[in-house]
């Protein structure tokens, strides 16, 4: 197994800049609240709200998919749940990566229960050659392959997640990796 450099700790940091000048600009006198999903889009999360110049809460969720590390059942258990009602809030979900798709549309299927004033999708990565879901990502920072990605909070078997870049794990993948 060997890691091979994909983007740059600078090019990420960039863009990532970007999407939350977008953010700010589209939510120009609301309240926001900002939703990752652990662990994979804590570094992502952590690095945009930083660059959002609004007033805003972080309210995390923790999921479990079932399957194995590059296979999504697309059986989703949440293991931490919000700690306080998004009803009537301007929510946005943080994905580390929307892959087959499924993982993301359970879980607008279940936020929009709660009766959110309105909710978008801000993921990092996209692997467009995997959709199984087709999802709306309206602020993406990136599009790949199909490739594994690690770094940038982004694990293999819990490893790779404190890389300041993202990275292309190559060779055989053990089962392991998870959210
Ligand atoms: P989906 O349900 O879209 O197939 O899967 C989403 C989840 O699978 C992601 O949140 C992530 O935890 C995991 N995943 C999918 N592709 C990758 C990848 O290339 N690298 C890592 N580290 N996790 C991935």
């Amino acid at each position: 197994m060997a890691i091979k450099p994909l983007i740059d700790a600078s090019t990420i940091a960039q863009r990532v800049t970007e999407l939350a000048h977008e953010i700010t600009n589209d939510y120009l006198g609301k309240e926001l609240v900002i939703v990752p999903v652990l662990k994979g889009s804590y570094v992502f999360a952590a690095d945009l709200v930083r660059y959002i110049e609004l007033d805003l809460s972080v309210d995390f969720l923790g999921v479990r998919s079932y399957g194995d590390a590059q296979d999504s059942s697309g059986v989703v258990q949440i293991t931490t749940d919000l700690s306080h009602s998004i009803e009537d809030k301007h929510v946005i979900l943080i994905e580390d990566i929307v892959d087959t798709g499924l993982t993301v549309s359970y879980l607008f299927k279940n936020l929009s229960t709660r009766r959110p004033a309105s909710l978008k999708l801000a993921s990092l990565l996209h692997k467009p050659s995997r959709t199984r879901e087709a999802v709306k990502i309206d602020y993406l920072g990136f599009a790949v392959e199909d490739v594994f990605v690690v770094g940038y909070g982004l694990d293999h078997a819990q490893k790779f997640r404190n890389l300041p870049y993202l990275a292309v794990v190559t060779g055989e993948l053990p089962p392991g990796a998870s959210q």
